[in-house]
């Protein structure tokens, strides 16, 4: 980028929009979990809408291939150029502006840029509820977790984020404006532009703000450490829950005792849960008032208890037992930072399915490194596991990887192949997946992705390398 471009592009962003030395570019230049490296030419970060149309325009005209890029947390290199250094990264960092809260509506507009525990806060100002929750949510956008339709721990009650949107604005590679800022329920007026841009991971356009659903605040909350024998069990736990309590249950969370073991040994200041068991569940009921939630919750867990699905079980007593209880769910990722990283697998199957995912995942990867430690866990009311393996205790992690990373995920995703299950069921696919796709997908689907991408972004300037290798 000569000094000319990035003086045309002072004028049409102002110099914070602009960031072209080495040491203030070096942290877009790569993803969260240092899996891959780049070199952005230049990083643009729009204060408007109007200010990242014209951002866009100026690369389109010149051929120059743009990367959006969100809070950077994505698991699959979606966000992080690539080593070439012609690219343009364009944060949506700068804007972060609640547009307006349509409260009789159940409904507010946020610019992309927002956190999205910033649009929580948001919403519970305005004393709603915005309901999708991660272990990422202090960094994560909404326009990132929208590009890859997240999941979160509260899917099982109000769905991915796909399920949270009612409109979206759109900045097209070429750098025109779809406004699509619709606060409708119903709209059934053609084909469902919205849904293309979500999940499509930044490769057909940038989502520049949502209109997103709002939920009423939940009066009432009952959060529950269960023990269980094992996954079999879980999905036992599970399916009665769901017949007796219904919609009460948001979030049905599933730890092995491998992965609470590396939470424990790994993570500072965390408390060990009540329970000691085989396997963990980590379950919220939420309800409005004037039910009697917590009665019909322990009524429930007491009658698992007696029929011997659940081995012990406590119900949080306050607001920081509770904070304590999710801090163990949500610490997994950090303890297996710590321990070196993990061969990640994020899979899914039909719920009834999982044990013999768990079963037949485990022995394929013990089978080839019998010393492997796995880390079993994750969103089993949605039939998403997260199976992680690590380096045995005496290997190092990233030479253990090297050795064994394309194997071992060959052995889990054909598992979850075999059992018609899917090999990203909330992470995306990003530069990480790509040929898994075309082997999962086959051809009649990745010639109409192929043409979708051809149809939004003729020239293959938005994101290119990712989710299709073309
Ligand atoms: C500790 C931890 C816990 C996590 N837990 C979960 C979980 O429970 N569920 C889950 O689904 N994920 C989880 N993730 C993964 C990650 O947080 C999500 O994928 C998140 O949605 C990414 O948002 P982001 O803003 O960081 O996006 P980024 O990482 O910046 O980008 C992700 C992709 O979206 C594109 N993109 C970003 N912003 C835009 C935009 N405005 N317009 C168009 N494209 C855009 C990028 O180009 C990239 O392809 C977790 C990650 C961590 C580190």
């Amino acid at each position: 980028m000569n000094t000319a471009d990035l003086d045309e592009l002072r004028a049409l962003l102002g110099a914070p929009g602009v960031l072209h030395e080495a040491a203030d570019t070096a942290r877009y230049g790569s993803d969260e979990r240092r899996l891959y490296h780049g070199r952005a030419a230049v990083v643009l970060r729009p204060a408007s809408t109007h200010e990242l149309a014209r951002a866009v325009g100026w690369c389109h005209a010149r051929r120059i291939a743009m990367v959006p890029h969100g809070g950077n947390t994505g698991y699959c290199g979606g966000a992080t150029p690539d080593e070439s250094g012609t690219q343009a990264v364009i944060s949506l960092e700068r804007m972060r502006r609640v547009r307006s809260v349509e409260k009789e509506a159940f409904a507010m507009t946020v610019d992309a840029g927002m956190t999205l525990a910033a649009v929580q806060a948001a919403a519970a100002d305005a004393g709603l509820l915005f309901p999708l929750s991660m272990g990422s949510e202090g960094t994560a956008q909404i326009g990132g977790a929208l590009s890859t339709n997240a999941g979160g721990v509260a899917v099982l009650r109000y769905g991915t984020a796909r399920d949270l949107v009612l409109g979206l604005e759109v900045v097209l590679p070429d750098g025109r404006v779809w406004d699509g800022l619709r606060c409708l329920r119903k709209d059934n007026t053609g084909y469902d532009l919205r849904q293309c841009f979500i999940g499509a991971e930044g490769t057909l356009g940038i989502i520049t703000a949502a209109v997103l659903k709002l939920f009423p605040a939940q009066a009432q909350c009952e959060t529950a450490w269960l023990g269980v024998r094992d996954l079999a069990a879980a999905c036992r736990v599970l399916s009665a829950l769901r017949r007796r309590l219904g919609d009460c249950m948001s979030s049905f969370e599933y730890l092995s005792a491998a992965s609470l073991g590396h939470v424990l040994a790994h993570v500072p200041d965390v408390q060990a849960p009540p329970v000691a068991a085989d396997a963990h569940l980590l379950v919220e009921f939420t309800a409005g008032e004037g039910d009697a939630l917590r009665g019909d919750v322990e009524r429930a867990l007491l009658a698992l208890v007696e029929a011997d699905d659940v081995t012990d079980v406590v119900i949080a007593q306050h607001e920081k037992q509770r904070r304590s209880f999710w801090r163990l769910r949500e610490s997994v990722p950090v303890a297996e930072k710590a321990l070196g990283g993990s061969i990640k697998h994020d899979v899914s199957v039909r719920i009834d399915r999982l044990p013999l995912l768990a079963q037949r995942a485990s022995a394929a990867v013990l089978a080839h490194v019998p010393t492997a430690r796995l880390s079993i866990y994750g969103h089993v009311g949605d039939g998403n596991l997260h199976f992680n393996v690590l380096a045995p205790a005496d290997v190092a992690p990233d030479t253990f990887k090297a050795a064994h990373g394309e194997a071992l995920s060959a052995l889990v995703h054909g598992v979850a192949h075999e059992l018609d299950g899917s090999f990203s069921a909330e992470h995306g696919v990003g530069k990480l997946k790509r040929e898994l796709l075309v082997a999962s997908e086959g051809p009649v689907a990745i010639a109409l992705m192929q043409a979708l991408k051809h149809a939004f972004d003729p020239l293959g300037l938005m994101n290119p390398g990712k989710v299709l290798a073309h």
